[in-house]
């Protein structure tokens, strides 16, 4: 298969920064809130705790899951900058664009991906 071009990488690298920032935005609003929310603690009744305690788990698994991502990112940008981005990790064939462009931080080629799966 083809390595990517020099373009499409820039492209892909677009993406990814595009994706961090919105990222970054969004969990650094969701910490303001829970910042709010543990600022105005001492005037809530019991049902507002109760409210509150949902709102913070769910946050808390949002953050989660956006910091996995964020992680994600990052690494595929360092994969960009060390140039052996859109290899597989597993088989060391290029991972094909159109595969990156809609999951640019994909580790693996398509082959070896359905091959993890079906061995889980
Ligand atoms: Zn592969």
């Amino acid at each position: 298969m083809s390595k990517l071009k020099k373009a499409e990488i820039k492209q892909i690298n677009e993406k990814l920064l595009d994706t961090k920032e919105q990222l970054v935005s969004d969990m650094e609003q969701i910490l303001k809130e829970v910042k709010g929310i543990s600022a105005n603690r001492n005037v809530l009744d019991e049902g507002d705790e109760a409210n509150h305690m949902n709102t913070r788990f769910r946050n808390s698994v949002i953050l989660d899951k956006q910091s996995q991502e964020l992680k994600k990112v990052e690494y595929a940008l360092l994969k960009i900058n060390k140039k052996n981005f859109g290899v597989c990790e597993m088989c060391s064939e290029s991972i094909r664009f159109e595969r990156l462009l809609a999951k640019p931080y994909a580790k693996y080629c398509i082959d070896c991906k359905n091959a993890i799966e079906q061995n889980l």
